[in-house]
């Protein structure tokens, strides 16, 4: 068996050891006769499951005990539209800072519901190399919230600070962040956000989990006519159950969640590490005649790197050499070309430095 270093911006790659686990437990969970996926969602062992991995998000984020943490599912797509049903039940408009495709998804979405939104600062004319900074962004004297998309999984930027929520009155409005490709990358102070939310399949575990993060206070501002399942606090009293949820994605995340704290040793741990690699490649990539990011020293994401090859006809050659090597899905996304490395917690030191030496090889032989 040779598992290959994957480089895959999600689903991303998942830490061996918790592959490895549940493959030992996949026929028998801990003795019970049975796989975690035969398990009825509402029966004792699967609660345990799913407290637990409760708990352990919790610890690992010091989550403060006034958010409470929905298992959900829908994709963080589904979130782009179930946000604006959740937090306009005042009324008001969403705000928003569009940095790149995912901010503008998110955008749009809101707008079908909404009608109007506005947008507080956009990065469109730089080309989404740097984020606004805090002075430029102007919300609404409506704003209901204002929503960001902390790390671009497509444009490799990501913001390098919390902005502040603030309307032109100075009355503060709920700060909602998109951290499907962030979240569990480093410490992170969840006492700023009104709402957090995130596709499982980067940093969390497989896809077909999402994790919301929400501030209890924000329960009660829904609209009238929300669908059941979109419902933040039905979702919270239900403990996620209102109808069967993604079980074993969620026993996995809990894996993956133990291993953060066990095997890594928690956040600040995993996020020393990010940070290593992330600067290990950037430095490779600037310190080459062949391969250019274009994102601002200050927002480039430790998470998803982007990177173009000066003569874009060497583009296949190198993704089938790098294929050969062990090196996988380094293809960039088909919007944007290029290469992408997305550098997630499960993809070790040992595969950036193999992605840099052979980045090195190929430059050498070809460039
Ligand atoms: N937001 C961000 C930042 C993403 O990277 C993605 C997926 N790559 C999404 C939203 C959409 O996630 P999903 O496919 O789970 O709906």
């Amino acid at each position: 068996m040779t598992r290959h270093y994957n480089f895959c911006a999600g689903p991303a790659a998942m830490p061996t050891a918790v592959l490895e686990r549940a493959r030992d437990e996949m026929l028998d969970y801990r003795g019970h006769g049975l796989s975690v996926m035969e398990m009825s969602h509402r029966g004792e062992d699967f609660v345990a499951i799913a407290e637990r991995a409760e708990a352990d998000l919790r610890e690992l984020l010091a989550i403060p005990d006034n958010y409470r943490v929905l298992f959900t599912q829908g994709g963080a797509s589904l979130q782009f539209a179930a946000l604006p049903y959740n937090l306009l039940g005042a009324g008001g408009r969403p705000n928003f800072l569009h940095t790149g495709i995912w901010s503008k998804k998110a955008i749009a979405e809101a707008r079908h519901l909404a009608g109007d939104v506005h947008v507080a600062a956009s990065s469109e004319e730089n080309g989404h190399s740097a984020v606004p900074r805090q002075g430029e962004i102007v919300l609404s004297d409506d704003a209901a919230y204002l929503h960001y998309t902390a790390n671009e999984t497509i444009g490799g930027l990501e913001f390098d600070y919390i902005p502040e929520a603030r309307r032109p009155d100075g009355t503060e409005v709920p700060l909602v962040c998109d951290m499907s490709s962030s979240l569990l990358s480093g410490p992170l102070d969840v006492s700023r956000f009104g709402v957090i939310y995130a596709g499982a399949q980067k940093n969390i575990g497989p896809a077909g989990l999402v994790v919301v993060i929400v501030r209890e206070d924000l329960l009660d501002q829904a609209r009238d006519d929300m669908p059941t399942l979109f419902g933040y606090r039905a979702l919270s009293e239900a403990g996620s159950m209102i109808n069967t949820p993604a079980t074993y994605s969620w026993y996995l995340a809990g894996l993956v969640f133990d291993w953060l704290k066990t095997d890594v040793g928690g956040l600040s741990a995993m996020d020393a590490i990010n940070r290593r690699k992330a600067a290990r490649l950037y430095a490779a990539i600037d310190g080459s005649a062949l391969y250019a990011n274009p994102i601002t020293l200050r927002n480039r994401s430790r998470m998803n790197v982007p990177f173009v090859l000066a003569d874009p006809r060497l583009d296949r050659l190198f993704l089938d050499e790098a294929e050969a090597a062990g090196l996988l899905n380094l293809k960039g996304h088909r919007s944007v070309g290029g290469m992408r490395a997305s550098l997630y917690n499960a993809v070790p030191e040992a595969a950036v430095e193999a992605l840099i030496d052979f980045m090195a090889d190929f430059e050498k032989r070809r460039g």
